[in-house]
């Protein structure tokens, strides 16, 4: 069974919406007919002959949340928000200090 569907999905470090097309290819095994049926497979589903609907979505969904990825990036060089004033860095550029100075070149800078 192929499954090809746009999941939405946030990005960790820009908060950027953005979809993710998902292609999977899954196998389910359908089973009907008796209950003692005997099988190592654990996808197997069993149903029972008076069942005439396969509830489906419910499959479909168990696969959809086996392709989320743990990590959400919109792109693989997402630069994030800037820290400082929280401009969306993969849209503009943004002015702020990237590293605050070393307290030590402060001092340094005093004495200049
Ligand atoms: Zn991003
Ligand atoms: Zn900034």
């Amino acid at each position: 069974m192929h499954l090809s569907t746009n999941i939405h999905l946030t990005c960790d470090r820009c908060l950027t919406e953005f979809q993710k097309p998902v292609a999977e290819k899954f196998e389910i095994l359908f089973h009907i007919g008796t209950r003692d049926f005997e099988t190592d497979e654990e996808d197997v589903v069993m149903l029972s002959p008076e069942e005439n609907e396969i509830e489906l979505d419910r499959f479909i969904e168990e696969q959809l949340v086996l392709a989320v990825p743990m990590k959400a990036l919109c792109r693989e060089d997402c630069k994030g928000l800037c820290p400082v004033c929280g401009v969306n860095l993969n849209v503009q550029s943004c002015n702020c200090p990237k590293e605050t100075l070393d307290p030590r070149w402060q001092k340094l800078k005093e004495l200049l």
